[in-house]
This record gives C-alpha cells, sequence and structure tokens, in this order.
C-alpha cells in the first residue's frame, strides 16, 4: 500500500543547483490516496503517543504536519524562515554544506513539558531538525519524536539526531 505511495515520489536530477538529487513529493500529494495513505501511516505511529504539539518546518513539513495534527488531535507550531513570525521569537543558526542557514518559533509556541513530536518532508544531513531540536529545547518542550516521509541514509542525519528522540521515516533512499 505504502508502496504505491513511494512510487509517487519524483527524483529531479541537478535541482535546485547541480548534483543535487531532489525528491518531489508534489505528484505524491497530488494523488489522493498516496497522500491519505501516509498521513495515514503517520497517524497510525504516533497515536498513542499522546502528542501535544506537532512542530512542522518550513515549508514542506506544514503540508504533512498540517493534516497530522488534525488527525492526532493536537495542535500545529510553526518553524519559519527568519523575520516571518511576527511576535516574540527564538532564533537559531546553523551550518549548512556552505554558509548558515536560521530558524525561528514564537516563544510562547510550546508550555514547558508538552510532548512534541517534530515532523519534515526529508531527512538529509539532520541540520534542519537538530536546529528545530534546540528551539523546542529552549522553550522546555519534550520531544518525542522526529518524522518524516524521506530519509536519504547515505547523509547519515539519523546519526545527528538518535541522541534527541526516535527518528522515524515512511521511505528511505541512499541518496
Ligand atoms: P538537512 O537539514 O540536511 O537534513 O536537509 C533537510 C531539508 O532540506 C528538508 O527541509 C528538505 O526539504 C530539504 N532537502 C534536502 N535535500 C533534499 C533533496 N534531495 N530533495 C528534496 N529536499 C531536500
Amino acid at each position: 500500500m505504502l508502496e504505491e505511495a513511494k512510487q509517487k515520489i519524483r527524483n529531479i536530477s541537478d535541482f535546485p543547483k547541480k548534483g543535487i538529487e531532489f525528491k518531489d513529493i508534489t505528484p505524491l500529494l497530488k494523488d489522493a490516496k498516496a497522500f491519505h495513505d501516509v498521513i495515514d501511516a503517520f497517524v497510525q505511529k504516533f497515536a498513542n503517543e499522546h502528542i501535544d504539539y506537532v512542530v512542522a518546518i518550513e515549508s514542506r513539513g506544514y503540508l504533512l504536519g498540517a493534516p497530522l495534527a488534525y488527525k492526532l488531535g493536537a495542535g500545529l507550531v510553526v518553524v519559519r524562515k527568519p523575520g516571518k513570525l511576527p511576535a516574540e521569537v527564538e532564533h537559531v543558526e546553523y551550518d549548512l554544506e556552505y554558509g548558515t542557514d536560521s530558524l525561528e518559533i514564537h516563544k510562547d509556541a510550546i508550555e514547558a513539558g508538552k510532548r512534541v513530536l517534530i515532523i519534515d518532508d526529508l531527512l538529509a544531513t539532520g541540520g534542519t531538525v537538530h536546529a528545530t531540536s534546540e528551539l523546542i529545547k529552549r522553550l522546555g518542550g519534550k520531544i518525542v519524536a522526529m518524522a518524516f516521509l524521506i530519509e536519504l541514509t547515505k547523509l547519515q542525519g539519523r546519526k545527528k539526531l538518535s541522541s534527541i528522540a526516535d527518528v522515524h521515516a515512511l521511505f528511505t533512499y541512499e541518496n
């Protein structure tokens, strides 16, 4: 069943720059059954974890995080690129292959002790979710797990994250 959904993920070579094999999830999202099946697979995995908040990362993380939060009966918290959130924020900077990037969360987005599930579309080096986990820890949230539609195993992002909490990916590729 999920194998059919996996077949809907499209590889685009050299996007957004040369040498990158981009995993395009738009064909999966537009297929009603595939979209339904992947959200339900996440729901089944986390239904008994008493998740208070699903934390979704801009921007493809939102496409999975919003329906997942709704179905888990959890709240949705957004992590955004700098300058997008209107109220007071926590800010984190993290290293990329070349240069740095930043993410922000509203300071009042998560109350201390709340149970949090982080979701993003894809795990590559793990830098994005590692930085997100830092934001959540500063607010006192308890990270229950980190979920991804896709894991690129060759980049070993799981290693970077597994000391924080459980890492769960529906589909794996070497790269
Ligand atoms: P990382 O921080 O290295 O784990 O990178 C994860 C973030 O970059 C995710 O938000 C992905 O959307 C994006 N990303 C990285 N590599 C790819 C790829 N090959 N295809 C699609 N998105 C990617």
